[in-house]
């Protein structure tokens, strides 16, 4: 008999390494649902294709609104 490991899925990795910003995420998608929130454009280019970016996560409503490239800029920037 063969032990199955399941290995998790990298979403799944990278909640347990950012827990904070998981539960931030929930909270968007809740309040998009509830339509507490309307996606925005991207707050740099305008690009319609955005992900909310979280400046604060304990206060996981307050997002700004940003293209994939954009986010990725603003997060690169932050880790150096
Ligand atoms: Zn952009
Ligand atoms: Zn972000």
């Amino acid at each position: 008999m063969t032990k199955v490991e399941r290995k998790p899925t990298r979403q799944q990795l990278w909640r347990k390494r950012h827990p904070k910003s998981y539960l931030a995420h929930l909270c968007v998608q809740n309040a998009m649902r509830l339509g507490v929130l309307t996606r925005q454009p991207c707050a740099v280019c305008g690009a319609t294709k955005s992900e909310a970016h979280h400046p604060n996560y304990n206060d996981p409503l307050n997002v700004i609104w940003l293209c994939r490239r954009h986010h990725r800029a603003l997060h690169a920037r932050e880790s150096k």
